[in-house]
């Protein structure tokens, strides 16, 4: 006799669960492609894992759509960033009907706060963007793992040790590519404040023409503000991000007179196979990049 399936609905949508596990992998569930990557560096091929935001998509943004809530529903670990960076993972967890664990990879972390244009003061949840807390996000992965299976507990464990050691190499690459920059020039400007981490780790100021969210777009006043910024601090290039609209900087650079500089990553990685494609390769990016538009200022 069939049990009658349950039903979940977000947004109007309902959608049957839970489907068919895929054979002998634990299903993972990361909100966005950065833990995505953490996860299966960690978990290797004992997991399958979904990104629940895709590559070069915007999570501050996000709607989540029905195929999300059965993904969740049907995981065995769910792993999120947290200090409210996936907010609408708030709705989605209970309307999913998951019971299960849920990492939260910022979990001691130090966080940052910083003003908004309002006067607000917010939480600033890119804490990958220093990768002495990506430490720490593959600690909390490795352990997730090991207590939701622990069959495979000690391999996860030693994976994710062996993880850390390579992001902390990464970590002593930027610090000597950034040595190289006098600190007077180490300036840049990018869409949105994504990088508060990064330039707190390796003294550099960065401004964002957007806050800590893209959610709000800056007014004619704030961009004027911005190219007043770009003249007295002679910031030679404004990057964009690969999950923001190019539209706002594209303004910026043309009304300032800056150079408008390659894609950079800070809250997706790239398609596979792209530039990006992994936390690790972000870095490998985006450095040099920064690195070359510091040196013209
Ligand atoms: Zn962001």
């Amino acid at each position: 006799m069939y049990r009658r399936r349950m039903l979940f609905t977000l947004a109007g949508a309902a959608i049957a669960g839970p489907i068919a596990r895929a054979e002998q992998t634990v299903p993972v569930v990361a909100s966005f492609s950065i833990l995505a990557d953490m996860v299966r560096q960690i978990g290797g091929s004992a997991v399958s894992v979904r990104s629940l935001v895709p590559p070069d998509g915007d999570a501050h943004t996000y709607e989540p759509r029905p195929s999300d809530l059965q993904a969740v529903h049907s995981a065995r670990l769910v792993v999120i960033n947290g200090l409210a960076f996936e907010g609408w993972m708030q709705r989605l967890l209970p309307a999913s009907g998951y019971q299960g664990p849920v990492v939260t990879t910022t979990e001691g972390v130090t966080s940052r706060t910083m003003r908004e244009e309002s006067g607000q003061v917010a939480t600033d949840p890119h804490a990958w963007q220093d990768p002495r807390n990506g430490v720490i996000y593959a600690r909390n992965i490795g352990e997730g793992l090991a207590k939701a299976v622990p069959d495979h507990a000690a391999a996860f464990r030693a994976a994710a040790a062996d993880y850390a050691r390579r992001i902390a190499e990464t970590d002593a690459w930027i610090e000597k590519q950034i040595a190289a920059v006098p600190p007077g020039k180490r300036r840049i400007l990018t869409s949105h404040d994504a990088f508060g981490y990064f330039g707190a780790r390796y003294g550099i100021e960065f401004h964002g023409i957007e806050g800590i969210s893209t959610e709000s777009e800056p007014s004619a006043a704030s961009i004027a503000a911005l190219v007043k910024l770009i003249h007295e601090e002679g910031i030679k290039a404004v990057f964009v991000e690969n999950m923001t609209s190019p539209r706002i900087a594209r303004t910026v650079a043309r009304e300032s007179g800056a150079v408008l500089g390659p894609a950079v990553y800070s809250d997706a990685l790239s398609q596979p196979g792209g530039p990006a494609d992994t936390y690790l390769k972000m870095f490998r990016h985006n450095v040099p990049l920064f690195v070359k538009a510091m040196m013209a200022n």
